[in-house]
């Protein structure tokens, strides 16, 4: 049985039963985004490091501090509990003392949307639903395309222009029905929510839906378990619409609350420069609401972010900032963490990295800063951006002089 108390209202406060809404009425669909609460004295009688340390390594092992029935997990397998891995040659290259990297590109379909898909498959099973529809710019759907054909659930998903090839080979692969909508991502969003009034499907939209971002909590659940005596100093998140930023901050505290750890960590937000409307928040206090822009990193590519409250709130509760890269920063980190780590991150998942690289150019982290980035999603999904960032390869006639050339060129270089 779930431990779900009540729904919130993160602009007004207003509360609400499970079930009695999806958004605030009263402070319409734009601002009126609820937060989960549970009864946590309660999560915190069997969520104990005993009792974990005995769990399933999936992040269905924190089912207390989800709004979801046992039974209903069963039916999408394993995600989440992805590796925690040391970076110290990553860590170097950035000055600062340590980096541990939490890789969710090798999460079921490649991406940190793994985690809310598959709570948001489990509340649709739950509430007897057997289609489900997304709006996205590419990983959600395909977690989301996952996640139903996991589950035996029809997926519809729109998509706008932009989705990379990887990412949509992934939905049609999975047998979602696709909508390649001629628009922006807004309209593409605006045409599924009604859609699912029309057909009654159940809407993961990440931004409305209050329970997906529980799913993406189980990221700041895990952070919390695997550094539980061996904190960092920051968690570092690259930041779309703000679900997962808020979600991770929100594990963390909840950790924390039901005593598993003793600690606290700030988390640094990284948004690329080209679309920033959640770091402009959290130094005006405001969304505006007319943003525009763009960039490299198509993941996180959110102009009009909903989640912005609950991002901004979660970094300033934490102690934590923002700060912002440029496109050249970003393709930079995709090169140095494959080189330096062995892992290929989305451009989206590479930001986390370079924003490190600001934070520390801005004096924010120092040389000791002990920082774990979340890796949120793999490189291969989008092979046209990746390729721009990591060079091309030495096209020789096959001749053993001309490999002898390169590698001595190389040799005299570095
Ligand atoms: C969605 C996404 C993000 C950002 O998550 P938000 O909830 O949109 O802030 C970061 N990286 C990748 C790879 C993503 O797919």
């Amino acid at each position: 049985m779930s431990l779900v108390t009540q729904l919130t209202c993160v602009q007004c406060g207003a509360e609400y039963a499970e079930g009695a809404a999806m958004t605030c009425p009263r402070c319409g669909m734009d601002e009126g985004i609820l937060d989960v609460q549970f009864d946590l004295e309660r999560a915190a009688r069997t969520l104990t490091r005993t009792a974990l340390a005995r769990r399933p390594p999936s992040h269905w092992r924190y089912l207390e501090l989800l709004p979801v029935e046992a039974e209903c997990c069963q039916a999408v397998a394993t995600i989440g509990w992805t590796p925690l891995l040391e970076a110290p040659r990553l860590a170097e290259a950035l000055g600062i003392g340590r980096l541990r990297l939490k890789d969710d590109g090798r999460s079921a379909s490649g991406s940190f949307k793994d985690r809310a898909s598959s709570v948001g498959v489990a509340r649709a099973l739950r509430e007897g639903v057997k289609s489900i529809a997304c709006a996205s710019t590419g990983n959600a759907a395909s977690s989301l395309a996952h996640c139903a054909a996991a589950a035996g659930l029809q997926a519809n998903i729109f998509v706008s222009q932009i989705v990379p090839a990887g990412k949509l080979a992934q939905l049609l692969a999975y047998g979602a029905r696709v909508f390649k909508i001629q628009g922006t991502y807004a309209q593409a969003y605006d045409l599924c929510t009604q859609a699912c009034e029309h057909f009654g499907w159940y809407n993961r939209s990440a931004a409305i839906n209050p329970y997906l971002m529980e799913g993406k909590k189980t990221g700041g659940l895990e952070l919390a378990e695997q550094c539980a005596d061996d904190p960092p100093d920051w968690v570092v998140c690259s930041v779309g619409d703000g679900c997962s930023i808020a979600g991770v901050q929100k594990g963390l505290a909840q950790m924390k609350a039901v005593g598993v750890v003793k600690w606290d960590a700030r988390l640094l937000g990284v948004q690329a420069a080209g679309v920033a409307p959640i770091a402009e928040a959290f130094e005006t206090g405001r969304l505006d609401r007319n943003g525009a822009g763009d960039t490299y990193a198509d993941s996180i590519n959110v102009p009009v972010p909903r989640n912005w409250r609950k991002a901004v709130n979660a970094v300033r509760n934490s102690g934590g900032a923002y700060v912002t890269t440029t496109d050249e920063q970003i393709m930079r980190a995709v090169l140095l963490t494959g080189r330096l780590t062995g892992i290929f991150a989305e451009p989206a998942a590479a930001t986390a990295v370079a924003g490190i690289a600001v934070a520390r150019a801005q004096g924010l982290l120092n040389k000791r800063s002990s920082v774990v980035a979340l890796i949120t999603g793999n490189g291969l999904k989008d092979i046209d951006g990746a390729l721009r960032a990591v060079g091309q390869p030495h096209e020789i006639p096959p001749n053993l002089d001309q490999v002898v050339r390169i590698v001595e060129a190389d040799t005299a270089a570095s």
